[in-house]
């Protein structure tokens, strides 16, 4: 599949099953109740089988080490980015996710800055999968629960929040937040994203 096939299957995906995706993460974290028996779905398409952990950063971006970490800001807890996965299932995960990250490595180690820049369709495509990895943070923070706070310890009356609900302590903001970051996968046109992208070299 070329890369462009691999985002427009991704554009027909969200599309389809976005919506049903989105009510299913805020009725299991955020809006439905505590009790809630949650049975884990697709990221993507919502199946509820043959899952699989899918990174929310990936491994090549942190070169699989363990040790590298991120602080939920939240909480302050630290957490590794190779424990920060989510669910997605082999179809969306091997085929489609898989294929968007092949290209991308290979676009970001080939691209040599002394001779040349991106081209605008490779400009897109590292927008759009940047989109892909803010919209997986943030299904991220929307199902893991905030637990503790580093310094203030346990306190059982929060501690079973969403992260994502802590943050806004709005059930709006958090929809409309997640929403948005799914409209933006299922938009093709990324002219108006470009000029907030900077991109450098070490
Ligand atoms: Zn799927």
């Amino acid at each position: 599949m070329t890369i462009d096939e691999n985002f427009l299957r991704l554009r027909k995906i969200v599309r389809m099953n976005g919506k049903y995706v989105m009510q299913k993460l805020f009725d299991d974290y955020v809006t439905g109740p505590i009790t809630k028996k949650i049975i884990p779905s697709c990221i993507l398409c919502g199946a509820e089988q043959k899952l699989t952990k899918e990174h929310v950063l990936p491994k090549w971006v942190f070169e699989s080490n363990a040790k590298h970490f991120f602080t939920t800001d939240v909480n302050q807890l630290s957490q590794s980015y190779i424990k920060a996965t989510i669910p997605a299932c082999q179809s969306c995960n091997s085929f489609l996710l898989n294929g968007i990250e092949r290209y991308i490595q290979r676009t970001l180690s080939e691209v040599d800055f002394k001779k040349r820049y991106y081209s605008p369709e490779e400009w897109g495509n590292v927008i759009r999968w940047l989109e892909i990895i803010d919209f997986k943070f943030q299904v991220l923070d929307i199902s893991k629960k905030f637990l503790a706070h580093k310094t203030a310890g346990y306190v059982p009356a929060i501690s079973d929040f969403s992260i994502a609900f802590m943050r806004d302590l709005s059930v709006r903001s958090v929809t409309s937040k997640a929403r948005l970051a799914l409209k933006r996968m299922g938009t093709k046109n990324k002219e108006k994203r470009a000029n907030s992208l900077i991109v450098g070299e070490l």
